[in-house]
């Protein structure tokens, strides 16, 4: 490594140390991949998945064999009864509003369980802008439970505020927050506690970052509705857009009615040219996950090391891909995500910049030098210009390539001062 790249010779010891010292967590990390990969092989066995699925359908989508079995293969590996997997998502925050708006309906109550959703989604809900055609545009209500001052879930809060409540959400994922990411334990205390007050409230999860990053996923502890992007982790780095919805065979055709129309849903949507890369996406998807997990893990040792904040907090069960540097100014995160933009296959020679990004508040700094353009399951690093100058790093679709990246932007911190090693 160091014949081709010229790191700082204490930076690599020190490198070299933190690896070592990730070593269980890189063991129990294989350990899940591994059920995970089995999983999916056992899916793609009993659904019979054969070559002809990955040769594209076009026109209307009538009887496009490759979408539907990749929907009965994801359903399985889910524990669902159907899912809806499809190219036409646009983005996480496009399966995310087309799962609302799909179940819910006027008059109806939305509760978040876990504080304020994911930045993107509060002008679908209504909660910033007015009149753009929202939830609480079409008078659906909002109602929310803050999280603790510790970040986890007020649990106690719950049954109370989920009492009549249509649709219960949670997000699993950290987000752009510095609260942990849930963890499926978590997810099952909520579910049996939202069931014991109002048995009939759709439990929805919002489950970007999370898929494979435990042995069961949100739909085996109680949650009705899952949904996530296949430009993070269920994509494998291969997909080359779209997301999924998976749960009950009524609430995901409730869904597919939104997404195409009421009376077509799922039956209409040609795959075009994309399902081998999303079988192929979901076959790895385990293993790559495992990657950018290893990636954070190292990344985590390494700067905890070199005397930084990072989470999530060591020996704290994992609910998402998500490692947060605390790096306390934005000259640290500029150098950063420089670095990490440097250290990247392709668009290696740009710098990133600060940006007012559609859809979220404040600045926001974004490195990633992906094969698919925003891929967060690809080694990217991104945050807002706020306190505490926090990166969310995620991704690393090889682990070699993650920690080089990690080691980039360390170097790029080095040399401007911003790392100092006790001697
Ligand atoms: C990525 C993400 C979303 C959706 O974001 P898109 O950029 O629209 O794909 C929603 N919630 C969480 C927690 C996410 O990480």
């Amino acid at each position: 490594m160091s014949s081709v790249f010229s790191f700082d010779d204490r930076l690599l010891a020190a490198a070299a140390a933190a690896e070592q010292a990730a070593r269980p967590q890189f063991e129990e990390i294989d350990r899940i991949s591994q059920h995970g990969t089995a999983k999916v092989l056992k899916a793609f066995q009993s659904q019979q998945v054969s070559a002809a699925c990955f040769a594209g359908a076009n026109g209307y989508g009538y009887d496009d064999v490759g979408r539907d079995k990749l929907d009965r293969v994801w359903a399985e590996v889910f524990h669902t009864e159907d899912a809806l997997v499809r190219h036409h998502f646009v983005s996480g925050t496009h399966a995310l509003s087309t799962a609302l708006f799909g179940v819910l309906r006027t008059g109806d109550k939305m509760v978040s369980v876990t504080g304020a959703p994911y930045d993107t989604l509060e002008e679908v809900i209504g909660i910033r802008g007015k009149g753009n055609g929202s939830l609480a545009d079409y008078g659906i209500t909002y109602g929310q439970v803050d999280l603790k001052p510790d970040g986890t879930p007020d649990f106690d809060a719950m049954p109370e505020a989920v009492r009549g409540a249509k649709v219960v959400y949670l997000q699993r994922s950290r987000g752009y927050s510095l609260r942990p990411a849930l963890t499926v334990a978590d997810i099952r205390k909520i579910a049996v506690i939202t069931r014991s007050v109002n048995p009939d409230a759709v439990i929805m999860v919002d489950n970007c970052y999370g898929e494979f990053v435990d042995y069961e996923e949100p739909t085996d502890a109680g949650a009705d509705l899952i949904i996530g992007s296949l430009i993070k982790n269920p994509g494998g780095g291969i997909a080359e857009t779209g997301g999924y919805i998976a749960g009950s065979a009524k609430l995901v055709e409730q869904c597919a009615y939104r997404l195409t129309c009421v009376g077509m849903g799922k039956e209409v949507g040609c795959s075009l040219n994309q399902c081998r890369s999303m079988y192929l996406g979901l076959f790895m998807a385990p293993e790559v996950v495992a990657n950018a997990r290893k990636t954070g893990a190292f990344a985590a040792s390494l700067f905890r090391s070199l005397g930084f904040e990072c989470l999530p907090e060591q020996g704290r069960t994992a609910g998402d891909i998500i490692t947060v540097l605390a790096l306390r100014s934005p000259e640290a995160m500029e150098a950063f995500c420089a670095g990490i933009q440097a250290g990247s296959p392709v668009d290696s020679y740009v710098t990133p910049e600060a940006w007012d990004m559609p859809g979220y508040e404040s600045k926001v700094i974004m490195a990633a030098g992906t094969f698919t353009g925003g891929a967060s399951i690809e080694l990217s690093a991104d945050g807002p210009m706020r306190e505490p100058y926090a990166v969310y790093l995620q991704g690393g679709i090889t682990y070699g390539s993650g920690k080089l990246g990690i080691l980039t932007a360390a170097q790029k911190m080095l040399e401007r001062g911003l790392i100092t090693f006790a001697s």
